[in-house]
């Protein structure tokens, strides 16, 4: 009987579950991760929205031959505990159990940006040596590929490239330190600066906008709004200051610019790109790190957690 894949990818604010079979998804759901309403309960939710995916598709669990799922935090994969999750609030969760006898098959539990980078390599098809992936998102997460193999640490909690710090004693991160990238580079911190900037400016286009989100943001930038196109100048520095950190300690073939953001590459990335070019420590180098926008956006995520384990 043939067997299908089934990648959950669970992000701060919601979580997609996909069938797929090989590298294609055939269908997918999605739902609000609210974890402040508890694990428990977000367990039972994401039973009840994998049932239904797999009922509509006129499958059941035994369908599936193997099954991941990603989580914003650091997963031991010996012992399937999600040790530490500073946008969750998870620590020592044994979550690999509780989703694998919620759902009656074994899930692989991983890094959420360690699975995305994992997919978008084996979408891409890619054969590069060393490929990174940092997404933007609620927080900054990053998965590292070294010889076409998912590099773990000592403890499986390497790549948090989100909690380096790029100023010193600067904005208080959720982690406990000070001037974390994340504060200053996740998606969140753009809206966040960008909500900041417009409420000394009654003209700024974003006051049009009932919600302020990535894309109001780009929209207002894209429209021609100064103080936005200002905002999204200074997010292109801090940016960058965390690649250049990133690409001078690696120095990898490869950086994709993943999370919802990415979608609007056009509008920050070449910015980036300069700004890097213009400090790498390798500035003189005739190879450099290839910067460019993840292309399989959340595909990458649940592609990665239903076979990422091809580059384990
Ligand atoms: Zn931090």
């Amino acid at each position: 009987m043939k067997k299908y894949g089934l990648g959950i990818d669970m992000g701060g604010t919601h979580t997609a579950v996909g069938l797929t079979d090989d590298l294609r998804i055939l269908d997918r759901i999605e739902f609000a991760t609210k974890i402040g309403e508890g694990i428990p309960n977000y367990v039972d939710r994401l039973k009840e929205y994998t049932e239904e995916l797999l009922s509509r598709n006129g499958l059941g669990i035994s369908d599936i031959g193997s099954a991941g799922m990603g989580v914003p935090g650091n997963v031991n994969l010996e012992t399937g505990m999600v040790e530490y999750a500073n946008n969750l609030g998870f620590n020592n969760v044994p979550f690999r159990d509780m989703v694998s006898n919620a759902l009656g098959i074994p899930v692989n539990l991983d890094n959420d940006a360690n699975l995305a980078a994992m997919g978008e390599y084996l979408l891409g098809k890619s054969s590069k040596s060393s490929f990174i992936l940092v997404t933007l998102g609620t927080g900054v997460g990053c998965g590292i590929i070294l010889n076409g193999k998912i590099y773990r640490g000592i403890n499986f909690a390497e790549g948090e490239v989100g909690h380096m710090t790029i100023k010193y004693d600067g904005i208080t991160c959720n982690c406990g330190r000070k001037g974390c990238f994340e504060a200053y580079a996740s998606a969140k911190a753009l809206v966040k600066m960008a909500c900041d900037a417009m409420q000394s400016h009654p003209e700024c286009a974003l006051w049009k906008y009932s919600t302020i989100n990535g894309k109001a943001v780009f929209d207002a930038a894209e429209s021609g709004d100064e103080i936005i196109k200002n905002v999204i100048s200074e997010y292109t520095t801090l940016l960058s200051e965390g690649l250049l950190n990133v690409i001078n300690l690696l120095q990898p073939q490869e950086i994709a610019i993943g999370g919802g953001i990415s979608a609007r590459a056009d509008l920050f990335l070449p910015e980036v790109i300069d700004k890097v070019r213009a400090k790498v420590y390798s500035r003189n180098s005739a190879k450099n790190t290839v910067i460019r926008a993840a292309e399989f956006g959340n595909d990458a995520g649940i592609v990665g957690a239903a076979c990422g384990d091809r580059l384990h």
